[in-house]
């Protein structure tokens, strides 16, 4: 089954550790993508809040990207098929290569407070940007802030007004509830909840309550189902793919619409993971449990790849 799965942390680990995108024992590479069918990868670059607050976080995020960028043409040389999403006319594209990436942003602090650096990344391949993380920044407040009720800041919507003029994904995991509304009113573009699950089911405060879930759904934008277990169970350590399914389930249920959710991993990010759930790999059980669950063939593809793709189609 070709995947597409909005959200990992893979590049801090190739990074920091040296590793290669292509075969590395950490949670994805493109080897293990490519033994289930392919797909597509987004690829973060997370910027960590004291990096960016205490040094340079547009040095770091350049690093990141450096790396991203020469893992892709190392693996070109090799001659692995590894496709850069970076255009609309990309996406007619895209299926016809085994495997592509889409390079984002977890911290709109990234940007140092500059839409000038924005355009930038932008040229370098970035295609969407988490306006937080759960602290604050100049955009807006992330959800550990969520008690002062701040919303986007006058900046944070001149970002928001430019990632729509360019073409870049508005992702909305991590803001503070006022942030999220202040998007969901001022982007002309659907927005993206790359990795948060339903708060109905586990109520860790980076979930999204039915309000949230309706309110995406109904401007067209898609929620990525993250397996960070503290987001799936109350208790982390009876998280497994049931709860994954039980997220999914629920925000079919209560949207009705097939069309609106789809994965966010968060592998490579994710410390406390599904027990049944130890990397990409575990992406052929979780798809075999869905199925035995009654999901259709049809909505299965809707989840795994159309979603994403179609919700591609209207930002890019
Ligand atoms: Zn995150």
């Amino acid at each position: 089954m070709y995947i597409c799965d909005l959200h990992c942390d893979t590049l801090t680990a190739l990074y920091r550790e040296g590793l290669s995108l292509y075969s590395n024992e950490r949670h994805f590479d493109i080897k293990r993508q490519q033994a289930l069918g392919g797909g597509l990868q987004f690829m973060a670059v997370y910027v960590p809040t004291r990096e960016f607050r205490y040094r340079s976080g547009l040095r770091y995020t350049l690093c990141l990207i450096d790396k991203y960028r020469r893992e892709l043409a190392e693996l070109a040389a090799a001659g692995a098929d590894v496709f850069p999403v970076l255009s609309l006319k990309d996406l007619d594209e895209v299926r016809r290569h085994k495997s592509a990436a889409l390079l984002t942003i977890e911290e709109g602090g990234a940007i140092d407070g500059s839409l000038e650096a924005l355009r930038c990344l932008y040229a370098l391949g970035v295609r969407a940007m988490t306006l937080t993380w759960s602290n604050r920044n100049d955009i807006a407040d992330g959800i550990n802030e969520a008690g002062t009720g701040g919303g986007l800041t006058k900046f944070g919507r001149e970002v928001v007004a430019e990632m729509n003029r360019l073409g870049m994904a508005v992702d909305v995991s991590h803001i503070a509830p006022a942030g999220f509304w202040d998007v969901l009113e001022t982007s002309v573009k659907p927005p993206l909840a790359t990795h948060s699950n339903a708060k109905a089911l586990c109520a860790h405060p980076r979930n999204l309550d039915d309000e949230q879930i309706k309110a995406l759904v109904k401007a067209g934008g898609l929620i990525g189902i993250t397996f960070a277990g503290q987001f799936l169970e109350e208790d982390y350590h009876n998280a497994c793919i049931a709860s994954v399914y039980k997220h999914i389930a629920y925000i079919l249920d209560l949207s009705g619409d097939d069309r609106h959710v789809g994965f966010g991993s968060d592998f490579d990010g994710i410390s406390h993971p599904p027990s049944d759930i130890n990397g990409y790999q575990d992406f052929a059980p979780l798809l075999d449990y869905l199925s035995a669950r009654g999901l259709s063939d049809a909505t299965l593809a809707r989840i795994t790849h159309q979603n994403v793709l179609a919700y591609l189609a209207k930002v890019l």
